[in-house]
């Protein structure tokens, strides 16, 4: 085992804790009490399940890997963390991949970890608010949500991811996203959950890689953080459909599995712990994320956290889609 590269190491742990993350995501949701803060305001928020997740992620990860740099979202006080928080495991399938010459001799103190806890908070604020009252209606005295009242609530939960991203020199070369709430539609009985993940030079896994028809354009943006310049951004690539969904990470999954071909968000509202984890997995399997500008962004340890030029991501015709920004929009995002 020692000889197996940290890189490879690290991405089994960070598959494993991205697990026990979106275990906590779903008992926080299930629990009801979902302990909302308004960061910068109402549509910036911080739950329960965001603070205790990124402790998880970063005591376990910090735990078997001292040395490295891990920048998490959510701004928490250093306190000790509940040892039923640390998880040990470490995937099998990724311990079993061989690893790219140029990443096996990597070290610890040369990678930088981004972490989103829960990307899509404010979708999971909203389906658990809409799932509450589903339940106040079916189950006056309380009782469990069925998936009747699940199905009324829009796919909402189906926002909800974990990222952890893996950056080496400036590159996001690993990631792995979790989608807690996987499968919920199906019901009681159903395994909740799955966990995708990808590697430069090794490819990506998890799911099932589809395309959308060269002949059409489907873009993908934000359904609670919009604007007009967003807006006229999504409009100038000429969209035959337009898919608004929460997330960096479940719009970077609309991609993959060929339910999109664009991801374009004119604003600068991202940040890198939003992006990392989705781009490694994109870039994985050929596709490309840049800012609005066609410009690749820098996710060294001590770069802006802001995205401040937006995010363009797609699998295919990258080309295509950066030609489409107005020089509107390329005068309001700067350069980053
Ligand atoms: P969205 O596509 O709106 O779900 O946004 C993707 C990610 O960027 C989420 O983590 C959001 O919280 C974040 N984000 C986007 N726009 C903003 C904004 N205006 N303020 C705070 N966070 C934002
Ligand atoms: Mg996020
Ligand atoms: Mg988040």
């Amino acid at each position: 085992m020692s000889g197996t590269p940290v890189i490879m190491r690290l991405m089994a742990s960070a598959h494993s804790v991205a697990e026990k993350a979106g275990s906590i995501v779903r008992k926080v949701l299930h629990s009801g009490d979902l302990g909302i803060v308004e960061k910068t305001g109402a549509n910036d928020l911080q739950t329960l399940a965001d603070r205790l997740a990124q402790q998880s992620i970063c005591a376990s990860l910090s735990r078997r890997f001292p040395k490295l740099t891990i920048i998490g979202e959510e701004d928490l006080p250093s306190e000790e963390v509940k040892e039923d928080a640390i998880e040990k495991g470490q995937a099998e399938e990724i311990l079993q991949k061989s690893c790219p010459a140029e990443y096996s001799g990597l070290k610890e103190e040369e990678l930088v970890v981004w972490v989103d806890p829960l990307d899509g908070t404010k979708e999971y604020t909203e389906a658990s608010r809409c799932l509450r009252q589903h339940a106040e209606v079916q189950t006056p005295h309380g009782g469990s949500l069925t998936s009747h009242s699940t199905a009324l609530c829009n796919g909402l939960l189906d926002n909800v991811t974990v990222l952890i991203g893996i950056a080496y020199r400036g590159r996001a070369i690993a990631g792995v996203i979790n989608q807690p709430f996987y499968n919920y539609q199906l019901g009681a009985g159903a395994v909740l959950g799955r966990t995708m993940w990808g590697m430069l030079g090794v490819g990506a896994f998890g799911f099932q890689l589809q395309e959308v028809p060269a002949d059409r354009r489907i873009v993908t943006t934000t359904r609670s953080h919009s604007n007009k310049v967003v807006t006229d951004c999504v409009d100038a690539m000429e969209p035959h459909e337009v898919v608004r969904v929460g997330g960096a990470g479940n719009k970077i999954i609309q991609l993959v599995e060929g339910k999109a071909s664009a991801y374009v968000f004119a604003s600068p509202g991202c940040k890198k712990w939003d992006t990392c984890a989705p781009e490694a997995i994109l870039h994985a399997v050929g596709g490309k994320l840049t800012d609005m500008h066609g410009n690749a962004y820098c996710y060294d340890a001590d770069v802006k956290h802001m995205n401040s030029a937006g995010v363009l991501a797609t699998l295919r015709n990258h080309e295509y889609y950066a030609s489409r920004v107005p020089q509107s929009v390329r005068e309001a995002l700067k350069l980053d």
